[in-house]
């Protein structure tokens, strides 16, 4: 008791002093952890004119001192000196004052100049980390610099991807100095590997930029890939403008990532697509707190007279993030070791900083959001895991149409887009405008309208394409204007290299789109752009059918096919064979010839080899036979045989007749193959179509051939699919027209003398042709996807080749000609096999039979017995045998002795 009480009160007199203790700890802890001192400086280096730059650095420095979360003890302090740009003598100075002040880090000089380079040197001297964020082409990272500004190959791989995106195969790079071509190193390296043909054009700088668009223009590209400083995009773009390269058919990929921040209100009304990429995050909350305190915070910041932008530069947004991440790198360098000491730095002294290195990689590691998305780094300290968006100007400004990202391999890239590219165009780029349509007449797609009174305009003409055209213009809002083609042709390519028809025109600028039956091919595609198509079709041969019926002297055997024929003879053989088995088998097709004569001991059968053969065939041919079966077993067959040939001779009878009154046609080429093989029947196209461009460019044996027959006979040519229909028509069989398949199912739908031979030599489409690159090409293609799901296509269709102009006349009659056909096993299996299954059943019905009177008569094994009688048969030497007697048998063993048989010598055989 006495022990427990001083134990107690030891306790209590050393707890005061333990409390003491522990408020000492807690009050040394932080002194123990954190050394860095209460104010940290941080030096910017920027030229006069980079005023938002400026502000961004302090306002990001304020923030950080504002945040409780960062260094929490220690507030920033911005050193900011003027530099000039170009004269690095002078930043040399600028940097080593801002050393000798104590900065831990430094942020510029910004941009692309002798002043950043040499700044970066000086700072790898002293081991002060040098904090960049501008473009900078070095493959590798100085130790003690970390860049914000993403890596020169990694933009390089957006634009690959939003080039083959765009499907950009011929384009043009225009730069302002050579950097621009560092720029898109490793852009060339990719394109290499794609075969694009890209043509490269540079400023000069004692022209104005307007002398370089116009070789551009002159060499008939239409996009542009342009790399050029910020303050100069501007001016660029107007000399662009100024030459007639800002037209809807343009398309601009500008490698700056500054574009959103720029006025381009002169160009979004002009449906050029201005495309570029931003790092910048319009969403960040950060930003967007900039933004909507722009005034306030530069009349806090000191910074008058500073207009509010329509969104903050690249670069700013870039130092903004970079000071989160000094912070954050201080932070944690604090907490792991302790930083004695942050002395000012002498330039000339040599000595460097003693946590710089550390610091860096510190660095490193740090991952957030900030206003330019994630920053995060590579083992290297290059940017990773980071988006950009895709943006482009509209009527309603700047739009986000898309997203690049890169995830965390500089391989690995995504690109999505919101909405389809074309999408974005189409709202704005068909309501209300004025089409020029150009047109070809061709049955049934665009037909001048049979009329007492003269019609003028689009209300001349009629067909699937002007009913086409139409639906189009009601569901997209736009106008149109017809106009055929001035050189009636639809579109090939000459030797010269120049494209006659709607081809042409389009190219010339002569019309806006091209709709009739125009096919899709790969060479058009070159130099125009085509929808999706809305109708599929391919070449085929029309032909005159041949008038004359076919007679042949065989034609009796038209009704069944051979292997029928074949299978019935098959039957009637073992048919009659298992007859002369079976009858020899069952003891009821043998009698005692002469009943009265008991001493003869012989039977007869009437189933001999001949005597089969001859009842088959017989009651085959209706004719009935001699011979009658009398046993159970060979009733069955003949019963089974009479159902066999009344199901054969009926289908015969009934087919013979049909094949006896119904027209045979043969043709005398059956498909393109057949008509490559001849010489007789000429065969030609149309002169200036897609047909003739498939045989001039086939490689396939058969066609090259086909191509060098009608080459060698120019006539064969037409100028239109109705002058060689009309040949077609007018040929007694001689000549045959290459002709797409879909018009041919119109001609043959309305002239019943004409027919299609063969199948499709190939599939491709019709489409509606727009000039290269042209804004109506995607909205178009989504409108003839929706008549094709809404079934507008395929009642347009129905309309024009089955009813009207006299549709629908040949179906009948293809119906007749085509009905009747020779039958095959198919038709006729089942007759044999119900034969089959009756001759199994006899079988049975015999050996029944057999053993039936067997038990009766014989005393000797049934199975022997059965041997013995079917050897007997199968020897087929005599149509009588001994009767069996018991009781002989018993008496004279010797006389019945039926091992071996021996029937031979005491009868002679009666046939
Ligand atoms: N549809 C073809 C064209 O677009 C014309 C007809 C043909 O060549 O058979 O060229």
């Amino acid at each position: 008791m006495l022990n427990n009480n001083n134990n107690n009160n030891n306790i209590i007199n050393k707890w005061p002093c333990c409390f003491f203790i522990i408020i000492i700890l807690i009050i040394i802890k932080p002194s123990i952890r954190y050394c860095l001192p209460s104010t940290i400086q941080v030096g910017g280096l920027f030229t006069p004119e980079q005023r938002e730059e400026e502000f961004i650095f302090r306002l990001a420095v304020n923030n950080i001192n504002d945040d409780q979360t960062i260094l929490s003890r220690t507030k920033l302090v911005a050193q900011v000196k003027s530099i000039d740009y170009f004269d690095s003598f002078h930043a040399n100075k600028k940097v080593c004052d801002l050393l000798e002040k104590g900065v831990v880090a430094l942020f510029g000089p910004l941009g692309y100049s002798p002043s950043s380079a040499h700044t970066q040197s000086i700072c790898d001297a002293l081991e002060i980390p040098h904090i960049e964020t501008r473009w900078d082409f070095k493959l590798h990272r100085d130790d003690l610099s970390i860049n914000l500004y993403p890596q020169p190959s990694v933009l390089s791989s957006a634009y690959v991807d939003l080039v083959k995106a765009w499907n950009w195969d011929i384009f043009a790079i225009v730069y302002e100095n050579n950097e621009g071509i560092i720029r898109l190193q490793n852009f060339f390296k990719d394109a290499q590997k794609c075969n694009w043909k890209i043509k490269l054009y540079q400023f000069e700088t004692d022209k104005p930029y307007r002398d370089t668009f116009w070789e551009v223009n002159k060499a008939k590209v239409k996009n542009i890939i342009l790399d050029v400083k910020r303050e100069n995009l501007l001016q660029v773009l107007r000399h662009a403008q100024q030459v007639g390269m800002m037209t809807e058919s343009h398309s601009y990929l500008i490698t700056s990532l500054d574009l959103h921040t720029m006025n381009l209100e002169d160009f979004k009304f002009g449906r050029t697509k201005i495309t570029s990429l931003r790092i910048v995050d319009d969403s960040s909350p950060e930003l967007i707190n900039i933004m909507q305190n722009w005034t306030e915070l530069t009349k806090n910041m000191h910074m008058h007279n500073m207009d509010k932008p329509n969104s903050i530069l690249t670069e700013s947004a870039l130092i903004y993030d970079g000071i989160r991440l000094l912070s954050t790198a201080l932070q944690d360098l604090d907490q792991s070791q302790s930083v004695d000491g942050i002395q000012p730095i002498s330039c000339y002294s040599g000595t460097p900083w003693l946590y710089g290195s550390s610091l860096i990689n510190y660095m490193r590691p740090v991952a957030f959001r900030g206003i330019t998305g994630l920053v995060d780094f590579d083992q290297l300290g290059y940017r990773t895991s980071f988006s950009l968006d895709v943006m482009t100007i509209t009527i309603d400004g700047f739009m986000k149409i898309g997203e690049w990202k890169q995830t965390s391999s500089p391989n690995d890239t995504s690109l999505t887009t919101y909405e389809p590219w074309s999408d974005h165009y189409s709202a704005i780029s068909m309501q209300n405008i004025s089409l020029i349509v150009t047109t070809i007449i061709s049955e049934p797609y665009t037909m001048l309208k049979e009329s007492a009174v003269e019609r003028s305009g689009n209300e001349q003409f009629e067909g699937f394409a002007v009913d086409l055209i139409e639906e189009l213009s009601r569901l997209m809002g736009f106008k149109y204007r017809f106009k055929l083609v001035s050189d009636g042709a639809y579109g090939i390519k000459d030797e010269k290299g120049e494209w006659n028809g709607m081809i042409g025109e389009l190219i010339r600028n002569e019309s806006d789109i091209a709709i009739v039956d125009l096919t899709i091919t790969s060479k058009r595609e070159e130099a125009v752009d085509f929808t999706q198509p809305f109708m599929n079709t391919g070449i085929s041969i029309l032909f005159k059918k041949p008038t004359t019926k076919v007679t042949t002297l065989f034609s009796f055997l038209s009704p069944f096919q051979n292997i029928v024929w074949i299978y019935v003879l098959a039957a009637y053989i073992s048919v009659s064979t298992i007859l002369f088995v079976i009858g020899r088998l069952t003891p009821y097709e043998w009698d005692d010839p002469h009943p009265c004569r008991q001493e003869d001991n012989v039977l007869e059968n009437n189933f001999s080899l001949i005597n089969s053969f001859s009842f088959t065939i017989g009651t085959m041919m209706q004719q009935g036979s001699a011979v009658a079966p009398k046993a159970m077993s060979t009733r069955t067959i003949a019963a089974i045989w009479y159902f066999f040939t009344l199901i054969m001779i009926s289908s015969y009878t009934a087919n013979l007749a049909a094949f006896l009154t119904v027209e045979k046609v043969v043709y005398p080429i059956e498909n393109a193959e057949g008509l490559a093989g001849q010489t007789q029947i000429e065969y030609g196209c149309l002169k200036s179509g897609s047909t003739k461009a498939f045989f001039s460019e086939s490689n396939i044996p058969v066609y090259k051939r086909m191509w060098q027959f009608m080459q060698s006979r120019p006539h064969v040519f037409t100028k239109s699919n109705a002058e060689g229909i009309a040949r077609v028509k007018k040929s007694n069989g001689n000549y045959a027209y290459l002709m797409e398949s879909a018009s041919i199912e119109y001609v043959i739908e309305r002239d019943c003398n004409l027919t299609q031979i063969g199948g499709l030599l190939d599939n491709k489409g019709y489409g509606i042709a727009t000039r290269k690159d042209s804004p109506y090409r995607n909205p178009l293609s989504h409108a003839i996807l929706k008549l094709h799901e809404n079934g507008v296509l395929l009642q347009l269709k129905e309309r024009w080749w089955k009813q009207k102009k006299g549709g629908g006349q040949c179906t009948e009659e293809t119906k007749k000609s085509s009905s009747v056909n020779n039958l095959s096993i198919d038709h006729v299996g089942g007759v044999f096999v119900v034969l089959l299954g009756g001759l199994s059943f006899s079988f049975l019905v015999a050996i029944f039979e057999f053993v039936w009177k067997a038990r009766k008569d014989s005393h000797e094994s049934i199975f022997e017995e059965m041997i013995r009688d079917l050897k007997f048969a199968f020897a087929c030497q005599s149509k009588t045998k001994n009767v069996k007697k018991k009781l002989n048998e018993e008496i004279y063993p010797d006389r019945y002795d039926y091992s071996p048989p021996n029937y031979g010598p005491d009868f002679a055989p009666v046939y």
